[in-house]
């Protein structure tokens, strides 16, 4: 059987590989699976063909007999909230996430606000190249799609009741937020301003062609955000992705720190916040060991997961809760809020920690422990890539290993993450060391071990 899911939701590019056509067959195969009569939120972000998409969503739940309600423009963790709290019996979202302009997608909720497990995600599948259908009378399609122009406040109330809104207003802090030309627009500088935190917005204005910059928030792509911070001397910043459930935060000194540094932070300061919490977090294996080292010494447990954010909610709910779930892409969950990613959720939460602590992002970041990481690729067939996964198993076995995607091998001053990417032909190799000269020639040691057992015959 064919397949339509990748690791976030079916994607493609509009008009291309990602047609009305298909939206509408993959739309009759969710109303199938969701079944005659649920209530179904439907949602997109600001990318090009939202609208054509949506329409043909819509017009495919509803001939299988699906209630559709429409959310309209909002941020994917704002759909999700709405799913969760307000008695939906799922969603559907439109967006692409960080993918380049010229990609949409459509991704699946469940009624608890978690995107559907991978296993639904084949029924659907199944649906869709059975061109299951069903037969709807006049009746069930004779009204509109009921519109719920209250789903943003709903989301952005729901942030703002979730922290101490009078101790940060006392603070008077200041912000660049960086919302990427789409829907974080609608809620991060709603959230700031009733925090009481001047916000300087940079890209917050809608704009499917992402003029601003790429939707992805990298240390380049955030590059000016990075440079406002600096120039006026705010208190922090935040950069989003294209649908807003990604902050990649600024500290005070304009410095772009990856999620994993965040998320070891704000996890920390959560702990002391909401100590009804289980102390533990989860976090894929491509955060770094810091995440380990800093949280372990202060009664926080760190379970590592397998790549992919989705499995980080699912581990939460069945492990019986955690404190938080983060990824070292800006993705990070606050658990008594919702078990999903959450942009502005994690803004708010910045400026909660910094208006508690009293103490600068730049002075907390120094407190971590020092790695410099190394990031890259080597193009190989997939029985290449687990053959270097072994290889590196084999010659790293006196070390500590996780081996629940790829392999990461942890040392006491480093570590380093060996694994088959889930998307392209490629090896992916993530490592840090105590100095960048060490990272280099760890980097070298693990080329060469591969090379040897793997690409011998090349
Ligand atoms: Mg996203």
């Amino acid at each position: 059987m064919g397949r339509l899911f990748g690791t976030d939701g079916v994607r493609g590019v509009v008009g291309d590989t990602l047609t009305p056509e298909l939206a509408l067959r993959l739309a009759r195969a969710i109303g199938a699976y969701f079944g005659k009569g649920s209530r179904i939120l439907v949602g997109r972000d600001v990318r090009a063909g939202g609208a054509m998409l949506e329409g043909a969503v819509i017009a495919g739940l509803m001939v299988e007999g699906v209630k559709v309600y429409k959310a309209g423009l909002l941020p994917t963790p704002a759909l999700q909230y709405n799913v969760k709290t307000m008695g939906f019996d799922g969603g559907v979202m439109i967006t692409a996430s960080h993918n380049p302009p010229q990609y949409n997608g459509i991704k699946v909720i469940a009624s608890d606000g978690i995107e559907i497990p991978r296993e639904d995600e084949r029924v659907i599948e199944e649906y869709y190249f059975k061109s299951v259908a069903s037969k709807v009378s006049w009746r069930d399609v004779a009204y509109d799609p009921q519109l719920r122009s209250d789903a943003i406040e709903n989301y952005v109330k729901a942030i703002v009741d979730m922290v101490d809104a009078e101790k940060i207003r006392s603070k008077g802090l200041r912000a660049v937020v960086d919302c990427a030309n789409s829907v974080g627009s609608l809620a991060t500088p709603q959230v700031l301003r009733r925090l009481g935190v001047k916000a300087l917005t940079l890209n917050c204005d809608l704009n499917p062609e992402f003029p601003g910059r790429e939707p992805e928030p990298t240390v380049d792509s955030l590059r000016v955000a990075a440079g406002l911070v600096s120039l006026v001397g705010a208190d922090f910043g935040v950069g989003h992705d294209g649908d807003a459930d990604r902050a990649i935060v600024i500290t005070d000194s304009g410095e772009v720190i990856w999620g994993d540094r965040s998320g070891t932070l704000l996890t920390e300061f959560a702990a002391g916040i909401w100590r009804e919490l289980p102390r533990r977090t989860y976090t894929g294996v491509s955060s770094s060991l810091l995440v380990e080292q800093y949280l372990k010494p202060r009664g926080i447990e760190v379970v590592w997961t397998p790549v992919g954010s989705v499995v980080i909610s699912r581990m939460i709910q069945r492990g019986g809760g955690a404190i938080s779930g983060f990824e070292e892409n800006g993705g990070y969950m606050h658990v008594p809020h919702q078990i999903v990613r959450d942009g502005a959720m994690k803004t708010a939460l910045i400026a909660y920690m910094l208006a508690l602590t009293g103490k600068k992002l730049s002075e907390m970041v120094a407190a971590l422990p020092r790695y410099y990481p190394i990031k890259t690729k080597i193009p190989m067939s997939r029985e290449e890539a687990e053959c270097a996964v072994k290889a590196v198993e084999k010659h790293y076995n006196a070390y500590r290993q996780v081996r629940i995607d790829g392999v990461k091998v942890m040392g006491d001053d480093f570590w380093v993450l060996v694994r088959p990417s889930g998307t392209e032909p490629v090896l992916r190799i993530m490592l840090e060391a105590k100095s960048p000269e060490k990272a280099e020639s760890l980097l070298a040691q693990v080329k060469s071990v591969i090379e040897e057992v793997c690409l011998g015959r090349r």
